[in-house]
This record gives structure tokens, C-alpha cells and sequence, in this order.
């Protein structure tokens, strides 16, 4: 029996085509265009018209889609979110054999809960770039079968593995077995394989950005189907619940909506396509040009940012972890996240209006502060509202296991935070 509404379904299957950014990106804008949005190239010229609908990537793995206002230049209703979570990524010269097995290289993308990425059954995707005949090509590769794993050690061979815990060195202990020693290298069985998926040949692939995922897909789970257990929730569910209010966002409301999703986020952001970059800038003053700069100005001053993220639920076994008054629970509504350091961008006033929304769509919310004696996570929020100049909330829906190759949230509150998405663009 299929388990489970079909806004959840329809969250997992997107989260199980997204192995990566750039398969993500692929996702939504096929989803963008199937409801009529019209794709925008940076290097083109814009004739945007009030009430439409435009789509565009960066790297393609941002993206960045958004609704025109009936007055264009009124105000900005942005969702913010990003497309990458952490994982192992394929070095540059992957392959090798060491001790009769064939191994591959990988590095750790971000604040990776490197203990859950072994005893699973890893494969590989990302992207794979062709000599093509005029100019390289890029493509997106996604291998189904499983090729990878990454095995603990017997507990003979650790005997103080459960009193002293899993200690991995990154270097020693990530790299992947691929196969057993062979006549052919690691890496041109690889290529082969590629080539074999993409119908191209060994020697046109030029450049590999490649990344290790888990083939098991997502599940609904507990005895009402109250959870759900799947990769990259963090922080593709944020993104699912945004899309889906932006695309059925149809009054013609003055303000113009926009969904900003940055790739980047698990390393600090600070690149050509992350939070840190010009990229939502230019776009939002792009939609202002016909109106001139200092509406673009006015407009930016009178927008909101919703930053949305993950938040951090209590773990029942180790709850002094938490705050003993700020304790969020899973399914008992998003999470508003606030830091006096500003490692989140919440104050008060953003922090009241995110929670009247949520009365307007019915839905009750919680608040978050990390423990006064342990560090603060960040987010996008921050770095936005520092380069937009914008008032910005940071929010997101609370999970556990967050950054495990399996990460774990709650069903009913997908539903919430996409209701309170779809109040904010409405
Ligand atoms: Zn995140």
C-alpha cells in the first residue's frame, strides 16, 4: 500500500531524481516550465512583462525563478533556499589500486556526518563535460546501479569502536572500494562506464564533477506515516515547498514573488552562483530597469526575505543538546531561528511578521536559539540580507540526523511550511 499524501510522495520523488545540485536545478526547471514559466538567459536581453512567469540558472545548479508584479517595481516577496548538501566528491584523478582492490579518491563536500556514509550502497552523479565539436557540452550523468561502498572495519579488528566511537580520517578512510584489481586502471573503467551512459566516446570527456549518493530511495515511515527518512532534505524539502508556492502563485498581486535557490551553501557561500554572490541582485534589478534605479532602490527597502532552512529538532537521547525553552519538536510546525550574534538574520519585527503568517494560514510555529555555551550554525540568511540590504527571516522545518546521509523530518510539517509559502505568495 502506498503510504502517505501526494505532496509527500511527490517530495520524495523529486528528492530521489536530485542526487546533486545540477540534477536538482533539471528538476525544477522542467517543473517551472511544464507551468508556463519562460526561461531567461543571463547573456540575453530581458522583455519582461508584468504578471509573467521566468525561470534562470546559474551554473546550473542555481536557480532562480520569479513572477512578475502587476507593478513590477512595487516590492519583492522572496523565498530563499539552497540546492547542495554535503557529500563525497570524486578527486580530480580519481582511481587507484592499493592492497588488490580498486579504489577512487574522494574529498568531503561540507559538514558531512561522515560515520553514515559507510555500510551503504553508493553510487555516482554529477556532471560530465564533452569535447563537443564547436565548444565543450555538459552533461548530466545519474549511474542507477550501485558501485560503491565504503566498508567499516570488523568490530574484531575495533574493539573500542562502540566505547570510543567511529574515528574516520578523510584521507584514510573515505576513499570507496570500486572493484577488485584489474588489467585496466580504476579511472578508465570509469570513463568507460560514462561513456557507455552518455553514447559518447572514453577520449571526448574533458572535465568530471562527480559525487557519491545514496541508491536507496526516501520512505514515509512511523506507524501513521508521521516521518519521513530520505537524503538531502536538508535542504531540497525547503526548495520543494517553495516551488510548489511560487508555480501556483497565480493572483496578480503588485508584489513581484521570487524563489532564490543557491548552490554552495555547505561551504560558505562565497562563490560565482552562492548566496554570497551579485546573482539575486542582478536579477531583482533587472526586473526594475524600465523603472529606473531609485524604484529599484524604493523597492528593495519596502521587500522581505524568507530564508528557509532546516532547523534542528530535539533528540529524545540527548536533550541537553537543546535549550531547555527552546526545544522543537518534529510535526509541531517550522521553526523560526534566531542568534543575537546574527549568525541567523531574524529580529523581531521579521520574526513577528513570519509569525502572523503562519496564524493567517493556520499553522503553529517555534522558535529556536542554540544553547548559550555551544557554537550557532549558519545559513543564507545572513549573507542575503548583507547583500540585498533586505529584512530577512530564517526559518525551516525541524529534522534530526541533519547532514547524515539519511536524514529524518516530519510529514505534517512539510505541509505546514509549503501552506505558509503559499500564503506569503498569495
Ligand atoms: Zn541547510
Amino acid at each position: 500500500m502506498e503510504k502517505g499524501n501526494k505532496t509527500i510522495r511527490n517530495l520524495l520523488g523529486f528528492i530521489d531524481r536530485s542526487p546533486t545540485p545540477f540534477h536538482a536545478v533539471q528538476e525544477m526547471t522542467g517543473t517551472l516550465s511544464d507551468k508556463g514559466f519562460n526561461e531567461l538567459k543571463e547573456t540575453d536581453a530581458w522583455n519582461l512583462v508584468p504578471n509573467g512567469r521566468y525561470f534562470l540558472t546559474r551554473n546550473d545548479s542555481s536557480l532562480i525563478a520569479f513572477v512578475v508584479g502587476s507593478k513590477p517595481c512595487e516590492k519583492f516577496k522572496i523565498i530563499g533556499a539552497h540546492t547542495d548538501s554535503p557529500n563525497l566528491r570524486l578527486k580530480p584523478n580519481a582511481g587507484y589500486a592499493k592492497n588488490g582492490y580498486l579504489q577512487l579518491g574522494v574529498e568531503v563536500y561540507g559538514g558531512v556526518l561522515l560515520s553514515t556514509w559507510t555500510d551503504r550502497d553508493l553510487s555516482l552523479a554529477g556532471r560530465v563535460i564533452l569535447a563537443g565539436k564547436k565548444k565543450p557540452i555538459s552533461k548530466l550523468i545519474r549511474f542507477e546501479q550501485t558501485l560503491l561502498r565504503i566498508p567499516q572495519l570488523a568490530i574484531h579488528l575495533n574493539r573500542d569502536v562502540n566505547k570510543k566511537g567511529l574515528i574516520l580520517n578523510a584521507q584514510n578512510h573515505l576513499p570507496p572500494i570500486f572493484s577488485v584489481q584489474k588489467k585496466s586502471a580504476a579511472d578508465e573503467i570509469l570513463k568507460k562506464m560514462i561513456s557507455r551512459e552518455l553514447k559518447c566516446r572514453p577520449a571526448d570527456i574533458i572535465g568530471l564533477e562527480l559525487s557519491l549518493y545514496d541508491t536507496q530511495p526516501g520512505t514515509i515511515a512511523g506507524p501513521e506515516g508521521e516521518f519521513v527518512f530520505s537524503g538531502r532534505l536538508d535542504n531540497l524539502a525547503s526548495c520543494h515547498s517553495a516551488m510548489q508556492a511560487l508555480t501556483e502563485s497565480t493572483t496578480k498581486d503588485p508584489a513581484t514573488r521570487v524563489i532564490a535557490f543557491y548552490d554552495h551553501e555547505e561551504v560558505g557561500s562565497e562563490t560565482a552562483q552562492g548566496a554570497g554572490s551579485p546573482f539575486l541582485k542582478d536579477v531583482l534589478e533587472r526586473i526594475s530597469l524600465d523603472e529606473g534605479r531609485e524604484s529599484f532602490l524604493r523597492a528593495l527597502a519596502k521587500s522581505f526575505f524568507i530564508s528557509a532552512d532546516m532547523a534542528h529538532a530535539v533528540h529524545p537521547n540527548y536533550a541537553d543538546k537543546h535549550d531547555t525553552e527552546h526545544m522543537p519538536l518534529i510535526n509541531a510546525g517550522p521553526v523560526i531561528k534566531s542568534n543575537a550574534g546574527q549568525r541567523y538574520a531574524t529580529d523581531a519585527v521579521s520574526s513577528a511578521w513570519f509569525e502572523s503568517l503562519c496564524r493567517k494560514a493556520k499553522i503553529p510555529v517555534q522558535k529556536f536559539v542554540v544553547r548559550s555555551d555551544l557554537g550557532c550554525g549558519s545559513t543564507i540568511g545572513p549573507v542575503t540580507a548583507a547583500n540585498l540590504g533586505i529584512r530577512t527571516v530564517d526559518v525551516g522545518n525541524p529534522m534530526l540526523s541533519m547532514h547524515s546521509i539519511r536524514e529524518m523530518a516530519g510529514t505534517k510539517d512539510h505541509e505546514s511550511l509549503t501552506r505558509v509559502f503559499k500564503e506569503y505568495f498569495r
